[in-house]
């Protein structure tokens, strides 16, 4: 959306004209921000990509192609224009783990080496090489882009790759590299404030998913994807007069751990989580810890939720779990073999405690407290059933 909205004002000759003295402010305001900012963050990663993204914006705009520096200006732009998605798919196959082994060392070794790479090309004595970076694919009269041939099949490499990354590794960080090399290549396609405009917004992008990434990893739970306790602590705080809190909790949890594992553990939670997601009647869902639930029906008074937390323990009682025997064999057998024992179909129920405020402006962490003496309750009498605070 960041690159659609840059393209779109871009087509105005006036805004380009107005944001030819500010792009640079912009540029640099976006990589002096983003740098440290990736770096508290422990974000190698992203502080690398940005550190590229900006020399090789800064490296455009101080060797123009045109005017006194125009032959300098071409050879460092086609070298650029090679290098920089090459680097860009590098630094999105390089997870945060291998950054800091030999391999990530090597690249970033690589990537620190390259503007003497430039400086060399610059020589007399390398002209031809320098020449052929610059090769365009189409005659003069036909062209569609000043990005040489070389170039553009570098990009064409880079963007495979990095989608391919974005494939095995679906995180919002790995999306942000691919679009940051597409406004690399709209930014290398470009010239002056535009290209600038473009690498600095790639640079925004990556930004930007550090901040929805750390917002993710502070909201929602890793295990389950279902908001957080920090989240229902939100939530809580932006409550209308009249709702309801129902706390849930996995009956003999423990004895399915001990049994089956802690994975098979995890994987129930999983289900619970996306059984969850699907309450009807306007209620959301939390994971408020450990084995234990919270489902939070804003604007509803208990009596009007309690359908649908009924509805909710009947369908995880009817859900269907089967754990794996022990005797699964690990590669897939050519035809189909029953298993001899040990697969077995888990019944899983939850207990649930419900509440709701008792007089208007009543402290939520009150009812959440009603809410579990309602579950203690359901606990006590047997499990499996709903209970409402008396
Ligand atoms: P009850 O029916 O009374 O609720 O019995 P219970 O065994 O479910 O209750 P208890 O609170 O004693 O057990 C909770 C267990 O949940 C203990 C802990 O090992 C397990 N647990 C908590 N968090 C996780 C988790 O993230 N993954 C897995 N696999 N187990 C967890
Ligand atoms: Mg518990
Ligand atoms: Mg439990």
């Amino acid at each position: 959306m960041l690159l659609l909205g840059v393209t779109v004002i871009l087509q105005s000759a006036s805004i380009r004209e107005a944001v030819a003295t500010s792009a640079p402010v912009y540029s640099w305001v976006i990589f002096c921000a983003g740098i440290p900012l990736g770096w508290r963050f422990k974000r190698r990663q992203l502080v690398v990509a940005l550190v590229v993204l900006f020399a090789a914006e800064r490296a455009i705009a101080y060797f123009p192609a045109v005017g006194p520096t125009a032959p300098g200006g071409r050879i460092v732009y086609a070298a650029i224009a090679l290098l920089l998605p090459l680097d860009l798919a590098a630094i999105a196959w390089l997870s945060e783990r291998t950054l800091s082994t030999w391999a990530g060392r090597l690249v970033e070794g690589a990537i620190l080496i390259q503007p003497l790479a430039v400086a060399l090309l610059l020589r007399p004595e390398l002209s031809l090489a320098a020449q052929s970076l610059q090769h365009e694919l189409a005659p003069a009269g036909l062209r569609v882009t000043r990005i040489p041939a070389v170039a553009l099949l570098a990009f064409l490499v880079a963007i495979t790759l990095t989608v391919l990354r974005f494939v095995v590794r679906r995180t919002v960080i790995q999306a942000s590299l691919a679009w940051a090399l597409l406004a690399a290549l709209l930014g290398l396609h470009g010239d002056g404030a535009a290209s600038t405009v473009y690498l600095a917004t790639g640079g925004l992008v990556l930004i930007v998913s550090l901040i929805e990434t750390s917002h993710r990893m502070a909201f929602s739970d890793e295990l389950t994807g279902l908001p957080s306790r920090r989240a229902l602590t939100d939530a809580l705080m932006r409550l209308p007069e009249l709702y309801t809190i129902a706390m849930i909790d996995i009956d003999h949890f423990k004895k399915l751990n001990d049994e089956f594992g802690h994975s098979a553990g995890d994987q129930v939670l999983r289900l619970i989580g996306s059984t969850l997601t699907r309450t009807e009647g306007g209620g959301r869902p939390f994971r408020y810890g450990g084995e234990e639930f919270a489902v939070l029906f804003p604007g509803k008074p208990a009596e009007e939720a309690l359908p649908y937390l009924e509805d909710l323990r009947q369908t995880i009682e009817a859900s269907v779990f089967i754990i794996r025997g022990r005797d699964r064999p690990k590669v897939r057998p050519e035809k189909p073999v029953r298993s001899t024992g040990g697969r077995r179909r888990l019944a899983i129920t939850v207990s649930i405690g419900v509440a709701e405020p008792e007089e208007t402006g009543a402290d939520p962490d009150d009812v959440i407290r009603a809410a579990d003496q309602a579950l203690y309750h359901a606990k006590h009498t047997g499990r499996n059933r709903v209970c409402v605070s008396e």
